[in-house]
């Protein structure tokens, strides 16, 4: 790269640079200029206006899969140009291993959650929550959970070590909920965020002021926040405590999420001796973990534990690993581990490890400059892996505590697996911790004492290390974050991520109130026959509350006994008067609970073909009263719900509801099917 590229920010639909030349980036490999950025002179409230006034309206009227149709374009999109990002991200001293984690692990993010957002989020802008909530004797007063958009704009704060997935992930969620966002990437690496954003920009695929970039600090971001703007932080945890106590974002409540850095621990099972095979997933993961990214990742392995007896082992078998990784210029033959971001992160990360040393001491690897691989690469930004040990850590304090954001980690030995529980819990909230164990029994133990402490548990053995995503991998549809020192937040995990960004409220009222409101029919609302058999009726065609009522059928004993015959399901119940008659729930034999789903299909169900194309399956089945025989049954039908799934159909709930000659209630279910559109 001969000339520096001058990153710009994209504020309300333009590109504009900061007025000053703005802050310098050299590639980590080389020390080359790779950019400058900065945001001086921006006008950052004219970028809240923008958001709130023009992006924020835009979003919200497009419905949950409109929504979940651009992300995925967007996925599709970053996917489509991702060399581009790969040529820019080995500037970060990243392998090609460590590109493809960022930005294929970036892309699959908004493609995994547009697709759950496809799946599981309803056709309309609101989210209910839980069923409805029958506040009165009669059920004329009723309430229910249901989810908005905030109105505000979702400031998105980013960390240096992961310029795509890190913006990607933050993104998919917000803009899934509706909410426009500005995002600000960190300096470093910068330059590849600007890059992945352009791609978004240039995809036209979101809305006017959907998203826009700072790829520097104009002033001061909380100041102009209100209460419908959210902030969602990835950082250290003193940036992140000087932000969130912000006098604004204190008076305003205004919704903060922080991931943090953590002190993530992996332990060896006491089983997991060298003869197991745990023995060798475990060492493979640490060093994994120690090198991927040159450990510059908030869920690397910090911590290794070890039973006792076999602390030695581990520091033979680990160092002899370590002493194969080539450390030098990615793009060089046969290396594993490239640079850290920059000679300042080297500088900071030798600080940490010089304050581990008080408890520590050098097992495996020094401080020493690496000379690293790769005809241009200069050692400003590298360093060799590190492995600490501490041998009582019980007594320790700094290596529950301290940070080393590099290719650094401390191995260190425990009594029983109740003292491990207690070193891994010593980090007071840590993203994630992993268990190498084959015995269930400690599996249990072990998962359990940490869990409070901890966003995420992997027990790891023969039976699915394979095909596990490892201890580092923060996943899509899981929930990201952990408590205390990690920051609180939770991030991802599937549609809970996008829950961070909307507003949950009480609604109260009647059932046919609730039902305009929501847009989802609710027991006790108008059910209104339709004149045309709603089986008739195109997916378009249908609308909230179509009702069809059946004509009704008597159940005989000679029913039940085909029944029992025909399936083979001869349960007392239905076949045995006396036995039935001495269970509680049962006046005598009474009819199968799958017959009367039977029987309800046959009179509901229009036979010819037409709109309905499949039956696909039941949801929230109760059988609440028993038919005996001479008993008749009738079924009422009313659309419930709809789902657009592809151009061609769409899923429609139905709300069924089967009574006995007396009124009772005998069966209530919610039917989905695949109707044409
Ligand atoms: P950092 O120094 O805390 O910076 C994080 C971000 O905050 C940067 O974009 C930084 O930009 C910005 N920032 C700092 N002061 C600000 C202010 N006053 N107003 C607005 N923004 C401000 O962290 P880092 O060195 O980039 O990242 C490394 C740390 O992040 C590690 O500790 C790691 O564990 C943690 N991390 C955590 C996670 C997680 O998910 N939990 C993920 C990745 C990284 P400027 O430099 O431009 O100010």
């Amino acid at each position: 790269m001969t000339n520096a590229i001058e990153l710009q920010n994209y504020v309300a639909g333009r590109w504009t640079r900061g007025d000053d030349g703005g802050q310098p980036a050299v590639s980590a490999v080389t020390g080359r200029p790779v950019s400058t950025a900065g945001a001086a002179g921006v006008d950052y409230a004219a970028m809240l206006m923008h958001a709130r006034g023009v992006g924020g309206p835009a979003l919200r009227a497009l419905s949950f899969p409109e929504r979940a149709k651009r992300v995925k374009g967007l996925g599709l999109e970053l996917l489509r140009r991702k060399e581009e990002l790969y040529a820019l991200s080995a500037h970060t001293g990243a392998t090609r291993r460590d590109g493809w984690i960022d930005i294929e692990g970036g892309a699959g993010t908004l493609l995994s959650l547009a697709s759950k957002a496809k799946r599981e989020l309803p056709d309309g802008t609101t989210i209910l929550e839980g069923s409805l909530e029958r506040l009165s004797k009669s059920g004329a007063f009723v309430g229910q959970h249901v989810y908005t958009s905030k109105h505000g704009v979702a400031l998105h704060i980013n960390a240096f070590n992961f310029p795509v997935w890190g913006m990607m992930e933050k993104l998919a969620t917000a803009l899934l909920a509706g909410m426009p966002v500005i995002t600000k990437p960190a300096p470093q690496s910068a330059y590849v965020a600007e890059a992945a954003f352009r791609i978004l920009v240039e995809s036209e695929l979101l809305p006017e002021g959907a998203i826009q970039l700072l790829v520097g600090l104009p002033g001061d971001l909380m100041a102009d926040l209100t209460s419908q703007d959210l902030v969602s932080f990835t950082g250290s945890a003193a940036t992140a405590a000087a932000l969130k106590s912000h006098p604004n974002v204190v008076a305003k409540s205004i919704r903060f999420v922080a991931e943090q850095d953590s002190i993530n621990a992996s332990v060896l099972g006491p089983d997991a001796t060298p003869d197991q095979p745990e023995y060798e997933l475990f060492i493979d993961e640490v060093v994994r973990e120690m090198t991927t990214k040159a450990g510059q990742k908030c869920t690397a392995i910090r911590r290794i534990l070890v039973p006792e007896a076999l602390l030695d082992t581990v520091e033979s078998s680990l160092s002899a690993k370590l002493a194969a990784v080539t450390v030098g210029d990615p793009a060089a033959e046969g290396v594993r581990m490239g640079s850290l971001v920059s000679a300042a992160q080297r500088e900071r990360t030798i600080a940490s490890v010089q304050e581990l040393m008080a408890e520590t001491r050098f097992a495996y690897g020094d401080l020493a400059l690496v000379d690293p691989a790769g005809a241009g690469a200069r050692p400003d930004a590298f360093l060799a892996p590190i492995l600490l040990r501490c041998d009582a850590p019980g007594e320790a304090d700094g290596v529950h505590r301290t940070e080393a954001f590099g290719p650094v980690a401390t191995l260190m030995p425990y009594a029983s697996p109740a003292d491990a529980v207690t070193l891994c819990n010593r980090a007071d909230g840590a993203l994630v911790v992993s268990l190498f164990t084959h015995d269930p029994a400690l599996a249990r133990e072990f998962t359990l004492g940490v869990a409070p402490f901890h966003g995420r548990v992997l027990v790891s053995d023969r039976h699915c290390a394979r095909e596990s995503t490892g201890h580092g991998s923060p996943l899509p549809v899981l929930t990201h974050g952990g408590p205390g020192r990690a920051g609180g937040g939770e991030e991802l995990g599937g549609i809970r991520g996008v829950l961070h960004y909307m507003q949950r409220t009480a609604i109260q009222g009647s059932p046919q109130m609730l039902t305009q409101i929501t847009g989802r029919w609710q027991a006790g609302a108008v059910a209104e026959d339709h004149p045309v058999h709603p089986f008739r009726l195109r997916y378009d065609e249908l609308e909230i509350g179509h009702t069809f009522r059946s004509k009704e059928r008597t159940i005989s004993l000679e029913d039940i006994e085909h029944f029992a015959a025909f399936t083979g399901d001869k349960f007392y119940a239905h076949t045995d008067e006396e036995a039935a008659a001495a269970n509680p729930f049962f006046p005598g034999r009474v009819a199968h609970g799958y017959l009367i789903l039977s029987f309800a299909a046959g009179l509901f169900v229009d036979p010819e073909p037409g709109p309905v194309l499949a039956n696909y399956g039941l949801e929230r089945l109760r059988f609440l009263a028993p038919v005996s025989p001479g008993d008749a049954i009738q079924v009422r039908l009313t659309v419930e719900g709809k789902k657009p799934r592809k151009s061609e159909y769409g899923e429609v709930t139905w709300d069924v509801e089967v009574t006995r000659q007396d009124g009772d209630v005998v069966a209530t279910y919610a039917l989905l099917t695949m109707n044409a559109t």
